[in-house]
């Protein structure tokens, strides 16, 4: 008997419905999220009924200060409500897959062996370590109150604003919009980074509990995985390691450590080719990149999201279309970087037929559209020489 082939195929995909499992559960977490926004634009369009002069808000001191301490009770109370429901959600999504990584893995390493691998069974004390241990002092829930905090502040912020009679209802309706898309994207890369580092765990526990004495750092094999990921793929380390690299290396990483199985002569086999969606035999990301051709220079691929722009917008994400074009133009994701937050020119808000807002920044290196109130990318090219030159008044 010899361990499967697909046993390193086998631990990714455990890895991958967990976080599929992750993402279903969060539903309802940004469900809540959306109903609180919609309950905050009808309180706004009833404050604007109420007190508007011309378009703007139009009230005494007195009537402002009862005014903001109503709306600062609304705010408080959406926000601990969605961050209970955001808390107990991700709880039990992180001990879901603790439990599901360490026991799966122990079967697909196990079902090749005559011998059969011994294991300690999980006993809740050890879930519960695994999923409240501190990254930076810091437990998932403690992050999740600190962020709500941080929502509710800019919430009040922009109340605070429209109080002063210099903002229009379309103006605050926006900037909440923003500030719950931003809220979106933060808990959703908290439940990411929260649930790799937990499924982590648990292959490390597992892998210990068996018998194992090494792993192999596993990333993708994708054009915009990032260097350095790509750089410690197919190495070796000993489980007991303390300077191993860290798994997640970066938010939104996808590796994953591989127990090497405790019987002589395992090697990897067959793996996934994610540019084309074959397996092919075991090669590590250095040999295949070299095959394809590919120059891997994305450091800064997980670093554009999260971003703010030089007027203040957070990046949210990249669409789709800005993913694909972006690299068939050989924009690099740098110089989309300095463009947002280092831009020659800004363009005006430009509003499209079907109602779509962007606004565009133009960098030395590269042009960007951006949807100012969602705060996605919406395409990128090169700026030409011509233009930067111009510009930059040369
Ligand atoms: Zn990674």
């Amino acid at each position: 008997m010899k361990i499967d082939p697909e046993y390193q195929k086998l631990v990714l995909q455990i890895k991958q419905d967990g976080e599929k499992y992750a993402d279903q559960q969060m539903q309802a977490v940004y469900g809540e999220q959306k109903s609180s926004l919609n309950e905050l634009h009808k309180y706004l369009g009833l404050l604007y009924v109420k007190n508007a002069v011309n378009g703007l808000l139009n009230v005494t001191s007195v009537q402002k200060r009862a005014a903001l301490a109503d709306v600062d009770e609304q705010i408080l109370s959406a926000e601990k409500s969605i961050g209970s429901a955001e808390a107990q959600a991700v709880s039990g999504i992180l001990k879901h897959n603790y439990g599901d990584m360490y026991y799966k893995t122990a079967y697909v390493m196990d079902s090749g062996l005559k011998a059969g691998i011994k294991f300690g069974m999980l006993k809740p004390e050890y879930i519960d370590a695994a999923v409240k241990s501190p990254v930076d002092g810091e437990i998932f829930s403690d992050r999740i109150w600190n962020n709500k905090a941080a929502v509710a502040d800019k919430l009040k912020q922009s109340f605070v604003g429209a109080m002063n009679g210099d903002t229009t209802i379309d103006q605050i309706g926006r900037e909440i919009q923003h500030i719950f898309n931003v809220q979106a994207y933060e808990s959703q890369r908290l439940v990411h980074t929260e649930n790799a580092r937990v499924q982590s765990a648990a292959i490390d526990d597992i892998g210990k509990s068996a018998g194992c004495s090494q792993q192999m750092f596993c990333a993708t094999l994708e054009a915009n995985t990032c260097a350095e990921c790509a750089g410690y793929d197919g190495k070796y380390f000993d489980i007991d390691d303390d300077s191993k690299p860290d798994i997640p290396v970066h938010p939104e990483c996808r590796c994953v450590y591989i127990n090497v199985p405790p019987v002589s002569g395992w090697a990897p086999q067959k793996r996934r080719d994610n540019e084309t969606g074959k397996d092919i035999g075991y090669k590590n990301y250095a040999e295949w990149a070299a095959e394809k051709g590919i120059n891997n220079d994305n450091e800064y691929e997980n670093n554009l999201v999260g971003i703010q722009t030089s007027n203040g917008i957070t990046v949210t994400e990249l669409s789709q279309h800005f993913g694909e074009r972006s690299i068939e133009r050989d924009v690099e994701r740098k110089h989309v970087a300095d463009a947002l937050t280092n831009p020659l020119k800004v363009d005006n808000i430009r509003t499209d037929k079907q109602g779509r807002r962007s606004q565009r920044f133009i960098g030395e290196k590269a042009t960007v559209n951006i949807n100012p109130d969602t705060g996605a990318i919406i395409t990128a090219w090169k700026t030409s020489k011509g233009k930067a030159k111009k510009l930059k008044g040369g």
